[in-house]
């Protein structure tokens, strides 16, 4: 080692020590199945250390296979810097069941999450001023509602009346807490940014007309779909979506309706009318000008970096490129719009949803009217975009480098004071 890595990985230690966690949950669940027997599925909930001590801890909830702690302790530290990004003061946190959804049938998954919340409330890490979950893969508004009703049901008596704020991403219906625009705010809010990007940022890359600029969008579920929709909307081609069955390609652009159709009908976007199948695999590969993967971590990795032929990536899903992917498509001058910034737009309107249900006074909080809430939304990311750009310019740096060091800037003068003697 050179004195120089030894001075970073000393500089690494100190960030690590400042980047600690401040729980770490786990928990058997035990819920019954529809045949009468009970299972068990195991939860996890992680709160990344936040200098925004009177603030709750904000995260997604999802429900997949894969969930597990070390990965659920990645998803907590990136939601505190998307948080700090974009001025929001929330801590960072992520959790979830190690459960394969379409596997159970509604009132198995309704067992499941009241059983969580049971497990969460008794140990009293749940509550609007404590933690407060968020969709995420996997989970949707309705199970998002069977928390904030579990948790009412659970507390009625007791001190905190602001039940719904317990979770964001409820229904809109009268009632349930919603606010319109959630369900479509990752999606949109990333399509908000592209187009902002596109008409303001001068990138050499992009076609000045939005019919040939071509996008493949891998992952069709609540981003991906809201992606395609969106994108469609404002003139750009969508020429490829995938699930995690298979994907579908078509050169003269698929729209987004007939495969929301088709998948409602079938289960996957696989076999949509009018198109030709591709696998997850080759869609990452496609030439054209925006890919955005919108499923899973690690879909970018150093086997398919070298190959991949975008001009940009617009990342929807949390972590789907590596950092050695990073460094590859770095060298071959693709540009990458990170995770924190290009969808942030969830976590900016389950804000929104959660300020107008404590009732707290923030001007940046719009009515409860989906314009206005999209509109809120896409100025707060445009207004981070421009940041992160006049940032990776100042220091000549990726923007995924400058949206980290953004966050850190913001949240510095916190951190000082916390540790004040
Ligand atoms: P979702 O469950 O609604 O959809 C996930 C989609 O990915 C589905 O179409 C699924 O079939 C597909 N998929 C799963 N595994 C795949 C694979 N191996 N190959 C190809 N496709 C696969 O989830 P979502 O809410 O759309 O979340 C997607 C990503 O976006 C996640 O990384 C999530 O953390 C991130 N995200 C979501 C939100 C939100 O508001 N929902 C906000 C910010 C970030």
């Amino acid at each position: 080692m050179s004195n120089l890595d030894n001075i970073n990985a000393r500089i690494d230690n100190a960030a690590k020590k400042l980047n600690g966690f401040k729980k770490i949950w786990c928990c058997d669940v035990e819920a019954r199945m529809d045949n009468g027997a009970w299972e068990q599925f195991s939860a996890v909930r992680v709160w990344h250390r936040s200098p925004h001590t009177d603030q709750p801890h904000k995260g997604g909830l999802r429900f997949h296979p894969s969930v597990n702690m070390e990965m659920m302790k990645a998803h907590a530290v990136e939601m505190s810097f998307k948080c700090w990004l974009m001025g929001i003061e929330w801590g960072g946190a992520k959790g979830g069941i190690a459960i394969d959804p379409s596997k159970h049938s509604a009132q198995e998954l309704k067992n499941v999450t009241e059983a969580l919340v049971d497990e969460m409330d008794e140990t009293n890490i749940l509550g609007p001023f404590r933690d407060v979950p968020a969709p995420d893969v996997g989970t949707t508004p309705k199970i998002m509602n069977w928390i904030r009703q579990r948790y009412a049901q659970r507390r009625r008596s007791r001190e905190d009346a602001r039940f719904a704020a317990v979770v964001t991403g409820k229904p809109i219906d009268h009632g349930f807490g919603g606010i319109p625009g959630r369900v479509e705010a990752t999606g949109y809010g990333l399509v908000s940014l592209l187009h902002y990007i596109h008409t303001n940022k001068n990138m050499a890359c992009l076609p000045k007309n939005p019919h040939e600029t071509t996008l493949a969008v891998m992952g069709f579920g609540n981003v991906g779909a809201h992606v395609a929709l969106f994108a469609e909307r404002l003139g750009y081609r969508v020429v490829a979506i995938s699930d995690v069955y298979g994907g579908v390609y078509s050169e003269n652009g698929i729209l987004p309706a007939i495969a929301i159709q088709h998948m409602q009908k079938t289960g996957s976007v696989a076999g949509t009318p009018g198109t030709i199948p591709i696998s997850n695999e080759n869609l990452l590969l496609l030439p054209c000008t925006v890919l955005i993967p919108a499923a899973l971590e690690n879909a970018i990795t150093k086997e398919n970096a070298p190959m991949i032929q975008a001009s940009i990536v617009i990342e929807g899903a949390n972590g789907p490129t590596t950092p050695e992917a990073d460094a590859i498509l770095e060298s071959r001058g693709i540009t990458v719009i990170p995770d924190i910034l290009a969808n942030a737009g969830g976590v900016t309107v389950s804000f929104f949803e959660w300020a107008r249900n404590v009732s707290i006074r923030d001007e940046r909080v719009p009515n409860a009217e989906q314009k206005a809430v999209l509109d809120a939304m896409s100025t707060m990311l445009r207004s981070a975009c421009d940041d992160v750009f006049r940032t990776a310019e100042k220091y000549n740096t990726s923007y995924r480098n400058a949206a980290y060091i953004t966050a850190i800037d913001r949240v510095t003068p916190l951190f000082r004071t916390k540790h004040m003697a």
